[in-house]
């Protein structure tokens, strides 16, 4: 779109967006926090920060499918004006491939459709309309659309979210429970007004562990845990390195980089699978103490 990013800190004890870290400029124009692991960010410090600057507020709602804000699905927008959603096969209901992005703003709705479908329109025509064959391409779009077999199949998983997303909290709430004041990791804090969609379970190494995590990785991978990391901060991809960002841009972030695991988080999870995932990583941790 020819607009520059630019990145702010998170806080360690959600993986999110920090509120306090945004640096606004006269250039910035939009916000746009992603709701870390399933957990929604602070959408209301978002929103004032927003309105005093006259930005937009965008929420990338990929992991909070099902999650709750104020006691109301991410989507409802009642602080932003756009959430998007991704259906890729890893993300709470999936269409094989495409997503969704929701706005109760009609100038947005009717953008994002040209955008979707190469520019093109019979609505609000800009020159004289000559007959009934007429159409127009009146900003340069691409095509964007979902093929209406995978609309089938997501209208299909979209009866099973809330059962999924239950799955899910109860996992989640297992996890809880028995890693409480465990020695080797700490979980990450669920904030007051909201419930989290759980679209991962990550943990934090204690500090005293993180120069191992490497080799603590990898015996995980070895024992059968399918563990990721979430994420390497952006700014150190290769692409935005050459865009001149500095390795260790947000020290939080590279905190929460060095002790982050993400430990299998999917509905079918079961209890005896629960117990395996924690006899595996008090075994294999412990072995570093
Ligand atoms: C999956 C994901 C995306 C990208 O979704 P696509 O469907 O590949 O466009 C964006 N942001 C987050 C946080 C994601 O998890």
């Amino acid at each position: 779109m020819g607009a520059d990013v630019n990145f702010a800190d998170v806080e360690i004890k959600t993986g999110n967006l920090d509120a306090s870290k945004l640096e606004i400029s006269d250039r910035t124009k939009l916000i746009s926090p992603v709701h870390y692991s399933g957990q929604p960010a602070d959408l209301k410090e978002f929103s004032e920060i927003a309105e005093e600057n006259d930005l937009k507020l965008f929420e990338d709602g990929a992991h909070a499918l099902g999650a709750t804000y104020e006691n109301k699905r991410i989507g409802s927008l009642k602080y932003s004006e756009m959430a998007m959603f991704s259906f890729h096969p890893v993300k709470h209901i999936t269409t094989g491939e495409g997503g969704i992005i929701v706005t109760n703003d009609v100038e947005y709705y009717e953008k994002l459709q040209l955008f979707r479908s190469h520019g093109i329109t019979k609505n609000n025509l800009v020159n004289e309309s000559p007959g009934d064959w007429y159409y127009e391409m009146q900003e340069l779009g691409f095509n964007y659309r979902i093929t209406d077999i995978q609309c089938a199949l997501g209208i299909s998983q979209l009866k099973k979210l809330d059962t999924f997303v239950k799955s899910r909290k109860r996992i989640a709430k297992r996890y809880d429970e028995i890693f409480e004041d465990n020695p080797y990791f700490d979980v990450t804090l669920e904030k007051e007004n909201r419930e989290s969609a759980y679209h991962l379970y990550p943990i934090l190494l204690k500090d005293k562990f993180t120069n191992h995590k490497r080799e603590i990785f990898a015996k995980l991978r070895q024992e059968g845990l399918g563990v990721q990391i979430h994420y390497i901060p952006v700014y150190k991809q290769p692409y935005y390195q050459k865009l001149g960002f500095k390795n260790d841009l947000c020290p939080v972030c590279e905190e929460f980089y060095k002790r982050e695991i993400s430990i299998p988080m999917y509905p079918t999870l079961g209890d005896e699978d629960i117990e395996f995932v924690k006899d595996k990583l008090f075994k294999v941790i412990s072995e570093f103490d």
